[in-house]
């Protein structure tokens, strides 16, 4: 492993310049996909790129490319990246930190005057927020062929201005097909968004898979009737049935730990009266898993409660899955040059499962892909409050530069 460390202030600088934009008086950001902020966002990236000698260059769905020249540039380059969007009352890391860690470790290169094999590239992915532009990761997921181009162009906000009228608007248009690149890998660095590092006084989260999940919706019909006169024997109670299949969805994720979540956050009764015994009732199932096998598990012991209770208290069930997204395992060599790179450089560390989704869960699915976590203050994220010490922010760009440095030698 090569004897190169970033440069820590320079970092934190570049990150508290960009925090400027879009500030509120909070402490956050709200930098919104495409508005009048992000293109100077994005604008002050490509200006540092730029000034940072990289040719910059940006594809159809406004994902910026700003690229280090490999002594062999035929061959497919490491691109780290992230964000530069925010929720409306975001903060100053989510995102951006993965994006100027890609800027750091060029800079730092640069400094040192070090040569990579492999091209090396600092990405931006547009929108990964989903916040202006519903869904999430539209952008890296064009690039992955999840989505196709009409569709990502097509997402409309609640002005009904779309993705292409904005990205054309603000000028980032760009004229790169987009996707169908290979890359010899990807990294992005995250703050964690979760407390598990920072409880257990870890640097570095090395992130070996993203949650699978899957999410149901179910409607138990039973009968109304009075809560006097009905005897308890002859009852049709949508409520009781809903009750033990919630405490069943929480014993599933107990009985799957300690990866399994299982949660019902939403429960709608009626008619929701208290002398009334409930005829209906609605509620929301979610699952999650990092291992298909799992959740496919998780979901057939669901499947099979559910049928059981509903028949042995005479309710009618209508049981929909709304949506299934597969678990990413990130890439083995990826992912073991992350750990080697956190372990060389004598950082704390310890394996991590993303609960959140990234750009980097559907560029996996195009490219070795991995992702560095570092610690941010009580798990906080998409909020203004969101936090995180410089020194930990340090130690994660540090261990991209040796992961990158790893796989664009090979
Ligand atoms: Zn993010």
């Amino acid at each position: 492993m090569q004897n190169v460390t970033i440069n820590g202030d320079r970092l934190w600088d570049s990150l508290m310049e960009m925090a400027k934009i879009g500030a509120t008086p909070k402490g956050g950001v709200c930098r919104l996909a495409l508005t009048d902020l992000d293109k100077e966002g994005r604008d002050l990236f490509v200006s540092w790129c730029e000034e940072a000698g990289c040719s910059v260059s940006v594809d159809k769905m406004g994902n910026i490319f700003a690229r280090r020249a490999g002594t062999d540039d035929s061959l497919p380059p490491v691109v780290m990246g992230s964000h530069l969007d925010t929720q409306p009352t975001g903060g100053k890391f989510d995102g951006i930190y993965g994006v100027l860690c890609g800027l750091e470790v060029i800079r730092t290169l640069n400094d040192h005057n070090i040569q990579t094999k492999h091209a090396i590239e600092a990405s931006v992915w547009t929108n990964e927020e989903g916040s202006r532009f519903p869904p999430a990761m539209v952008a890296s997921g064009v690039f992955a062929g999840v989505f196709d181009l009409e569709y990502g162009l097509s997402r409309a906000d609640l002005d009904g201005l779309t993705m292409g009228e904005e990205l054309e608007r603000i000028g980032y248009n760009g004229a790169l097909e987009v996707g169908n690149r290979a890359f010899k890998a990807f990294f992005e660095a995250h703050i964690e968004q979760g407390p598990i590092l920072e409880n257990e006084q870890k640097t570095i989260g090395v992130v070996t898979d993203a949650q699978g999940q899957r999410w149901y919706e179910v409607t138990l019909t039973g009968q109304e009737a009075h809560a006097g006169p009905t005897p308890m024997t002859t009852r049709k109670d949508a409520l009781v049935g809903a009750a033990r299949i919630i405490d069943q969805v929480n014993k599933i994720g107990l009985e799957n730990g300690p990866l399994a979540c299982s949660t019902v956050g939403l429960l709608q009764v009626f008619p929701n009266s208290r002398n009334v015994i409930p005829g209906q009732v609605f509620f929301s199932i979610d699952f999650r898993h990092p291992q298909d096998a799992t959740l496919s598990l998780m979901d057939s012991t669901l499947r099979e409660f559910c049928d059981a209770v509903s028949a042995e208290l005479g309710l009618e069930m209508d049981f929909k899955e709304i949506w299934y997204s597969p678990p990413v395992p990130f890439n083995q060599g990826c992912v073991d040059s992350v750990r080697e790179a956190a372990a060389a450089s004598g950082y704390s560390h310890r394996d991590i499962v993303s609960g959140a989704g990234h750009d980097a869960c559907y560029i996996s699915r195009v490219a070795p892909t991995a992702m560095v976590f570092v610690p941010c203050e009580n798990g906080i994220s998409h909020n203004e409050a969101e936090n995180a010490e410089p020194a930990d922010l340090e130690a994660g760009c540090n261990v991209l530069i040796q992961a990158v440095l790893l796989q664009a030698n090979e």
